[in-house]
């Protein structure tokens, strides 16, 4: 998508957020359970759960999961009208 040193940050309009995927093929997408033995090649398998698949989706729906876990800004707090 972007060719060596672009970052994209000359685009416009779009609003970046990078995410770490340290640990993220060895993290169960159901559980969260954590172990580098839950990850044998192509599969992955839990330890804890016994959720069993392919180890490349399970890398996926973590860094997506961290991404929304990271990006979500939350909204500033509003006043409340109190009546006694
Ligand atoms: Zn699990």
């Amino acid at each position: 998508m972007f060719k060596d040193g672009e970052t994209g940050d000359e685009v416009v309009g779009v609003q970046w957020h990078t995410v770490s995927p340290q640990y993220t093929s060895r993290t169960c997408s159901n559980c969260s359970y954590q172990d580098k033995l839950n990850c044998n090649g192509d599969i992955f398998k839990c330890l804890r759960c016994g959720h069993r698949e392919d180890a490349d989706i399970v890398g996926a729906k973590n860094i997506l999961r961290r991404f929304i876990e990271e990006s979500i800004v939350p909204l500033p707090a509003r006043p409340v009208l109190v009546v006694e």
